[in-house]
């Protein structure tokens, strides 16, 4: 292991820091100068989609029509999911797409706190029905690589802003599964089906417990069902989620 990297990266951070305070804050993510650090400049911005009511009661589906607060799209009717209600801030697309990435894998762990303070503004209802903040975990060989877990970052960040108690290390994963980028619906679920478990020394913190899980992103929602499941196996009262972006499905 060459020690050099390990001493340069945290004087790296801290003088990144220093510069943070006395260079003009850029943009998240095109780097032109804006008013505040944290910010996106008003053209990034305005390419972002942020979902808006009307939308599925539970999974968060955005309709054209308002159809009532309890109306839920085709998919939930056919078949409920394990999760009681999630909500997303964006729609995954090709901008959002672009922060999330930069986020996940390119070490931008600075956008976690404008995440966290986009998902408190969204989750408001969802955080007032839940009584601990749980991340979807990330086996430890890729945490290893990646140096961190981007939904326990969200999880923390969100737990500052709203106060509640964040418990990172609630739900572990047995295995690595297999990357999902490429894998359609049925693929995903046998990806991730037995993937996830409890701690054992943190399950009997679950009991009764309302549990809002925190992903970056959904796709299928193949993995935060699975996680849904096994926090009600564990005793869970409510399992709510809370993700950056999901992608739509288009009827
Ligand atoms: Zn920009
Ligand atoms: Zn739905």
């Amino acid at each position: 292991m060459d020690l050099r990297l390990n001493i340069a990266a945290p004087l790296k951070r801290s003088f990144g820091r220093v510069l943070d305070a006395v260079l003009p804050p850029r943009c998240l993510k095109c780097g032109e100068v804006v008013a505040a650090p944290g910010a996106l400049c008003p053209s990034c911005w305005q390419q972002l989609s942020f979902l808006e009511p009307p939308c599925c009661a539970c999974c968060g589906q955005p309709f054209d029509f308002d159809l009532g607060p309890d109306a839920l799209c085709g998919a939930c009717t056919a078949s409920p999911p394990a999760f009681d209600r999630a909500r997303s801030v964006l729609r995954y697309d090709e901008t959002s797409r672009d922060l999330i990435l930069a986020f996940k894998h390119a070490d931008r762990t600075s956008l976690a706190p404008t995440f966290g303070a986009w998902l408190h503004r969204v989750g408001r209802d969802l955080l007032a029905d839940s009584d601990l903040i749980v991340p979807v975990p990330l086996h430890w060989s890729r945490l290893f690589a990646r140096r961190y877990n981007q939904a326990a970052l969200l999880a923390q960040s969100l737990g500052t802003v709203s106060g509640k108690p964040v418990l990172p290390d609630l739900l572990m994963r047995r295995r690595a599964t297999q990357k999902q980028g490429h894998l359609g619906r049925l693929a995903r679920q046998r990806n991730v089906a037995g993937a996830f478990v409890l701690h054992p020394g943190r399950a009997k913190a679950l009991a009764g417990r309302r549990i809002l899980l925190i992903d970056d992103v959904i796709t299928t929602g193949a993995t935060i069902s699975n996680c849904a499941k096994i926090l009600r196996k564990g005793g869970a009262e409510k399992v709510n989620v809370l993700a950056v972006a999901r992608v739509i499905q288009e009827d």
